[in-house]
């Protein structure tokens, strides 16, 4: 893994309210905590980074609801950032936030502590998916979110949408699609729903309050979103991602090109110098494990839960796994070969030539790709190139 610049991704567990379909590490009672909570990042950060001040280049504040943290806890968190990284000036700083949330007097406090892209969690425009889903806003609240936030100067943003929705038909999901387009956002992510152990969500299917997901219909939704976007002129540059030309997430490409990343905050996961590792998930328990002394260095701290070091097999399945969502970059084939010592053919030779005679990858200019039949059976070609440990 080459680390010549980091990306910082901030765990924010806060929300007021969880939604029905939500497993998130995120928590509704524990609001108090903001504000020490943003002094523990930095905390945090000082015991990870040492004096070695290394080049950080996307900052990625996701949660639960990053815009309920006050401007000034912002601020402080991306001082602490500016102090302990070198911290480039024309990083990409982004933060999650849900319409409801904010205001005209937020949004330019937010614009004046360095954070310049949002995204914005709308997930559907018909009521009846929003209240299913148990969103708090309305469309009309992302309309008025969307205006403050160009208002302000904030008009590189990206807007969720979720496809796969009990109830949902491809007429309500074309809907909500065409309806997202007319606000312009520069980015666009559309998942399809997973229904999680433990929530109401998937209460409610065991209980027969609602019908499980068509898989069909959600390939039929993909496929319509794909045209549409296409038509639209964003570029489907992963395989839930499409962006304006130049307006591509670097900090989900990070993730994407298996690249460094360190985990900040509660439940948080990182990779970095070798090493995969996970932050505690209760906020209680985060603060008081900062409190501990002695960090383990570089780039773990008090708060770690799990960590291993990474090797080749693993390394190599994530490679495979990350890059191949790349829908247009995809694998560069003998950048893999001077990493690894070994081709890809040499390494799932049987395995390739299957995927490339089912029409799934492709290679092209020494990049391996998935194809456009590929897309819709992602999961299965990831599961195909996962090494065994043994
Ligand atoms: S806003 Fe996001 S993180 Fe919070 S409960 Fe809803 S889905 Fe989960």
């Amino acid at each position: 893994m080459i680390e010549t610049s980091l990306s910082l991704y901030l765990h924010i567990p806060f929300c007021k309210h969880r939604c029905a379909y939500c497993d998130f590490n995120t928590y509704t009672s524990l609001l108090d905590l903001r504000e020490v909570y943003a002094d523990a990042l930095v905390a945090e950060m000082a015991q990870v980074a040492g004096d070695a001040r290394r080049p950080v280049h996307t900052i990625f504040f996701g949660g639960g609801t990053p815009s309920l943290m006050s401007p000034a806890a912002l601020g402080r968190i991306l001082d602490g950032v500016r102090t302990h990284f070198a911290l480039a000036p024309d990083a990409e700083v982004t933060m999650e936030a849900n319409p409801g949330t904010v205001d005209l007097e937020y949004l330019t406090a937010v614009s004046q502590t360095g954070i310049n892209r949002l995204s914005f969690g709308v997930q559907s425009v018909v009521p009846s998916e929003l209240a299913l889903l148990e969103r708090e806003h309305d469309f009309a609240t992302v309309v008025e979110a969307v205006q403050m936030a160009r208002q302000v100067g904030l008009d590189n943003f990206n807007l969720d949408l979720i496809y796969g929705v009990p109830g949902q038909t491809l007429a309500s999901w074309a809907q909500s699609v065409r309806t997202v387009l007319d606000l312009d956002p520069t980015h666009l992510s559309l998942y399809c729903l997973t229904i999680e152990p433990g929530t109401p969500m998937q209460r409610w299917l065991l209980n027969g309050r609602i019908q499980p997901p068509d898989p069909d219909l959600a390939a039929d939704q993909y496929e319509l979103a794909c045209t549409l976007l296409a038509e639209h002129g964003y570029d489907h540059y992963e395989i839930s991602n499409w962006a304006k030309p130049g307006r591509e997430c670097e900090h989900n490409l990070t993730y994407w090109r298996n690249g460094a990343y360190l985990g900040l905050g509660a439940g948080a996961h990182g990779h970095a110098a070798g090493v995969r590792y996970q932050i505690v998930k209760q906020p209680r328990v985060y603060l008081r494990r900062l409190q501990e002394s002695s960090a383990p260095g570089y780039p773990l701290s008090t708060a770690v839960a799990a960590s291993h070091p990474v090797n080749r097999t693993e390394a190599i399945s994530d490679t495979m796994m990350t890059q191949l969502r790349l829908l247009n970059e995809g694998l560069d084939l003998a950048a893999f070969q001077a990493q690894f010592g070994q081709s890809v053919a040499e390494i799932y030779n049987g395995t390739l030539d299957q995927l490339v005679d089912w029409g799934l990858v492709g290679v092209e200019n020494g990049r391996l790709h998935l194809t456009q039949k590929g897309w819709f059976l992602s999961n299965q070609v990831f599961y195909r190139f996962m090494l065994d440990e043994a």
